[in-house]
């Protein structure tokens, strides 16, 4: 089992990585819970995944898919609680992907003004990203994420046994996110996370995020020269691009295969603009290849069209924002020209 610490402080929490780690969920509510916690309400889908949390507790189940992940669940999750008699004194198990972790934060930071929450994180993507760092959400008619909470778990387990469930299209769609990581810090022994086995993989992934969301916990996006070590917006790598190509129609594209692309075209743009090297744009390509993923926009989409998109990106702060790879690591950049964004795109197609 390998232990993270997240330290944020008096909300610091653990993030417990292995394969069977969710046999530890017991243990972690008795030490990482209150000990004033009687009951445990698990929020979780249709998983076939069974955990013990070691207190009473009763199961709420919600349904999948992006289209349930909204105030109407929350709703009926937090009416679920209140007919149970949930107080303050009890606490919330999010046992799911993303979707889970963020909804079922969401339902804990509301509920009573806010109850404790562990996540048991059983996707790719939830185990390297959505269940690390405290932001919770739900989608609105009008777009995605736009109501939700900052909301630290108070523990966090990422049995990397339930990855083998995952189905391909999901393992995929967090192996973008996994190759992101590989650029903002890869392993601390200075080891190539694509090296490693999947749990070291995995808990290097949670390292990087951890240090992050401790030094920025809020998005306050201080970044570099805040001398508080990187902001949150380097999370964002390679997502410009992606985003980009997602609004214009996804393309049968996942989230993460159109990370994928965006890594590669960020090391494009980053040598455009003479901040990195060949060898180290070779380098974006051989990871992101070893993870068999797209280096390609697909086909039918135009470039004017793409670069249109960036400026669409939620991160943009003053003119496009892009965040690329340099001397000193990724850090975000303004002020590109519009004609590097073109050379880049050309590069990937
Ligand atoms: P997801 O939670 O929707 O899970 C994908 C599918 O896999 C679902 O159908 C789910 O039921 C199924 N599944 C989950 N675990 C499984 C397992 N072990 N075996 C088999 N099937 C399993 O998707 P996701 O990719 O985990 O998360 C995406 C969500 O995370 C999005 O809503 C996104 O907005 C959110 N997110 C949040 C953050 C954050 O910081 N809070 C960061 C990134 C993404």
């Amino acid at each position: 089992m390998i232990v993270v610490p997240v330290g944020l402080g008096e909300r610091a929490y653990e993030v417990l990585v292995g394969p069977g780690a969710r046999h530890e969920l017991a243990s972690l509510v008795a030490r990482a819970l209150p000990d004033t916690v009687r009951r445990v309400a698990v929020v979780t889908q249709d998983l076939g995944i069974e955990v013990d949390p070691g207190v009473e507790h009763r199961t709420f189940t919600i349904p999948s898919g992006e289209e349930a992940k909204s105030m109407a669940t929350v709703e009926a999750l937090c009416s679920g609680f209140a007919r149970w008699g949930m107080s303050r004194r009890d606490a919330v198990v999010a046992v799911g992907g993303g979707m889970v972790t963020d909804v079922g934060g969401f339902a804990a930071s509301v509920y009573h003004r806010g109850i404790p929450v562990v996540h048991v994180s059983t996707t790719l993507l939830g185990q390297i990203d959505a269940a690390i760092g405290g932001k919770t959400g739900v989608n609105l008619a009008e777009g995605k994420n736009l109501v939700g909470t900052f909301w630290q778990p108070s523990g966090v387990i990422c049995d990397t046994d339930l990855l083998e469930t995952l189905p391909p299209g999901e393992w995929r769609s967090g192996l973008g996110e996994l190759a992101k990581y590989h650029f903002l810090g890869g392993d601390p022994d200075g080891r190539a996370l694509d090296a490693l086995a999947i749990d070291e993989q995995v808990a290097a992934c949670v390292r990087i995020k951890a240090a992050v969301v401790a030094a920025d916990e809020r998005e306050a996006a201080l970044g570099a020269g805040s001398g508080r070590g990187p902001g949150r917006e380097v999370l964002n790598y390679g997502h410009t691009l992606a985003h980009a190509i997602e609004t214009a129609g996804g393309y049968g594209m996942r989230h993460g295969e159109a990370v994928a692309v965006g890594l590669v075209y960020a090391a494009e743009l980053a040598r455009e603009l003479g901040r990195i090297d060949d060898a180290r744009v070779a380098e974006h390509r051989r990871v992101v290849a070893g993870y068999d993923l797209p280096m390609r926009v697909p086909d039918g989409l135009a470039g004017d069209e793409l670069i249109d998109l960036f400026g669409r990106d939620k991160k943009a702060l003053d003119g496009i924002t892009f965040v690329l790879d340099g001397p000193d690591g990724v850090e975000p950049v303004t002020g590109v020209a519009r004609a590097a964004m073109e050379a880049a795109l050309e590069r990937v197609r």
